[in-house]
């Protein structure tokens, strides 16, 4: 029998059996250097390796909070295989406190996938983390949540690659995740297209959002995680498997984004988690003397995914998306 090699990331190396944690450096060019935190776990019984981002999204909270939570507490000696956390995965926007961008280059990172090594910070950024995260992982798992703008109802997402092996595993992983919609991508640029792109089973998974992280869902998306674990064989002993908090997941096949197209103050009409027919006002944009420059109506028939919850908007911004 072969020595298991340690698990290397970055300057991070740790041996069969064995937690490593520290700052991982990633040059993104213009002298840029970013420090993500990293936890390696090098289980002492051999496995898969799933690979797992928070934080693509810098405030994003509910997901950064639940797989520190996870990481950070695993007894490697439970661990079948390797995991690899990158607990916030764009640092400056979360320093920031940034919606949707990556403030160094005003770019959406989960529109950069897989990346270019040669392109701006976030395209680098992409790139070093589906060549050193995403490649090589048997699994991989990217936690969001709704943004500090936006309130959310819990889902996973996975794509549909055509690959009827990898697009089953990935919808049995969702399924252990227990959340309570399940959406069926394409989504171009995501870290899931890359993961797919490689042949990789992935699930995006999303609770909570608006800045906040309450336990309770933190919870949620903590004992998510823990089940795929579980169903990724990371994990083996079913009395830890967490049974609760989780949901009979509903697929829903169609989403619709719904955008702006005018700059100026949003009262929504409809809650998060409400289903609307198509046709239905979804609010208004009003201007600063209350005006209404549009009211936009649902394209489809489908439930409230996410929902912007602040006043201001801007034109080509997220009103909500429905999915149905
Ligand atoms: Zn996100």
């Amino acid at each position: 029998m072969t020595q298991r090699q340690p698990l290397v990331i970055g300057p991070l190396a740790a041996a069969p059996g064995t937690r490593a944690t520290g700052l991982v450096p990633v040059h993104l060019g213009e002298g840029i250097v970013v420090s993500l935190p990293v936890v390696v776990i090098s289980g002492a019984q051999p496995g898969p390796r799933v690979a797992v981002t928070a934080g693509i999204h810098g405030a994003e909270y509910v997901s950064i909070a639940a797989l520190r939570q996870v990481a950070l507490s695993l007894d490697p000696k439970d661990v079948h295989g390797e995991l690899v956390a990158v607990l916030t995965a764009s640092p400056l926007a979360f320093a920031a406190r940034a919606i949707y961008v990556n403030p160094v280059d005003g770019r959406n990172l989960n529109r950069q996938f897989p990346g270019d090594p040669a392109g701006s910070p976030t395209q680098r950024l992409a790139r070093w983390l589906t060549d050193n995260v995403i490649a090589g992982s048997d699994v991989f798992v990217d936690m969001h949540c709704g943004d500090m703008n936006e309130a959310l109802v819990s889902f996973t997402g996975i794509e549909d690659t055509g690959d009827a092996a990898v697009d089953a595993r990935s919808r049995e992983l969702a399924d252990a995740y227990g959340l309570r919609y399940l959406l069926i991508g394409p989504s171009p640029g995501t870290t899931t297209t890359a993961a797919a792109t490689l042949g990789i089973p992935a699930v995006l998974a999303e609770v909570g959002g608006q800045g906040r992280w309450p336990a309770d869902d933190v919870a949620l998306h903590a004992a998510g995680f823990r089940r795929l674990l579980h169903a990724a064989g990371l994990l083996t002993n079913a009395a830890d498997e967490p049974e609760a908090p989780r949901f009979a997941t509903e697929v829903l096949p169609t989403e619709a984004w719904m955008r702006s197209t005018t700059t100026g103050y949003w009262h929504p009409a409809v809650d998060v988690g409400q289903r609307v027919t198509r046709g239905t006002v979804v609010g208004e944009v009003q201007d600063a003397f209350g005006a209404v420059l549009e009211r936009p109506e649902a394209p489809i028939d489908g439930v409230v995914i996410f929902l912007v919850s602040s006043l201001a908007m801007n034109q080509g911004d997220p009103l909500l998306a429905l999915a149905g």
